[in-house]
């Protein structure tokens, strides 16, 4: 009778309860999961992932999370520890099959070959962790998702699956544009992208002028050089084919230095930097400095889905992001 009882209540209550560190993970993971789970963010999208602080009401969400789902690379150090361990729920620590890593099959950039620590300020240690800038990391880390939450739950494998065809086709067709996806297929050309030889690939199947999407946008681009505050941009300007190795942070996490900013501003100049990006979260003053000399116009843009009006999805976040790129370059 009491197994009567509890069958009936679980099978009314069929959320899945995820908790996701950050915005991009939250809504990706929606994508995913579609009505069959009630996923919720830490992060808001208007804070600096690097620095939030673990406040009670994490805690709670914590405590009665199903699966929780972070970053990774180190982008959480700060307080997913504490959440975790204050929580108590032994399900989702790290390691436990409920506690997605959604770095795990991502390409990662800037791994350091040998040990860097913290001592030095970098607070990119393991590598750099703002992958989700990467179209093709974000259609990675949706299949992670999807691929853990079918060994999670097996009996809804077909909706996952089904939701997960219908978000890659999302990107894809966000990514090329609809004639080149139609044509060639998505798989196809995030493989021909992953070895480089997207153009060559177009120019094969007669379709070297039908690049729409993201990568249409983008292409006009290529080759030029921009600055950012952080190094949160290198998998976008990577993907892209821009230059983008000029911060005005010395190192990822240490404020910009006058001594750093004469510098950058050399270095600008001959590189001839028109656009300096940068997250809302960040003050304006070393980027105008910059700007007041190399004549370079200041970008302010959302990276995270959240952080501004444009951002209400992860989509959104890139699409707002690469438009703001494409009329200012
Ligand atoms: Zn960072």
């Amino acid at each position: 009778m009491l197994c009567v009882a509890a069958c009936l209540s679980n099978a009314q209550a069929a959320e899945i309860k995820i908790v996701t560190t950050t915005t991009d993970l939250a809504d990706i993971t929606r994508a995913v999961a579609g009505d069959l789970a009630e996923v919720s963010s830490i992060t808001t999208g208007r804070e600096d992932p690097h620095t939030l602080t673990a406040r009670p009401g994490f805690i709670l969400r914590a405590r009665d999370a199903d699966v929780w789902i972070r970053i990774g690379m180190e982008l959480e150090i700060g307080w997913e520890p504490v959440i975790l361990r204050d929580a108590r729920n032994t399900r989702i620590r790290v390691g436990m099959p409920r506690h997605i890593d959604a770095s795990d099959h991502v390409i990662r950039l800037e791994v350091p070959t040998q040990r860097v620590t913290r001592d030095q300020g970098d607070i990119h240690p393991e590598g750099n962790p703002h992958y989700w800038l990467d179209p093709l990391n974000g259609r990675l880390v949706a299949a992670t998702v999807s691929e853990r939450l079918c060994v999670l739950y097996p009996e809804h494998k077909a909706r996952f699956e089904e939701n997960l065809r219908r978000f890659e086709r999302d990107l894809d067709t966000r990514m090329f544009g609809t004639a080149l996806v139609d044509a060639l297929g998505g798989e196809n050309l995030w493989r021909a992208v992953a070895e480089k030889r997207l153009e060559a690939f177009m120019t094969e199947k007669g379709m070297a002028d039908k690049a729409g999407g993201w990568y249409g946008t983008m292409r006009p681009h290529q080759g030029k050089n921009i600055v950012t505050y952080h190094r949160s941009w290198v998998y976008l300007t990577e993907r892209f084919g821009l230059g983008g190795d000029l911060q005005l942070e010395p190192k990822p996490g240490i404020p910009p230095s006058a001594k750093h900013l004469a510098s950058l501003v050399s270095d600008a100049k001959a590189r001839k930097v028109r656009m300096i990006l940068q997250e809302p979260f960040y003050t304006l003053k070393a980027a105008e400095f910059v700007a007041a000399r190399t004549g370079a116009k200041v970008v302010v843009v959302s990276t995270m889905t959240g952080g501004s009006a444009e951002a209400t999805s992860y989509l959104d976040m890139l699409d707002n992001v690469i438009r703001k790129m494409g009329a200012e370059l």
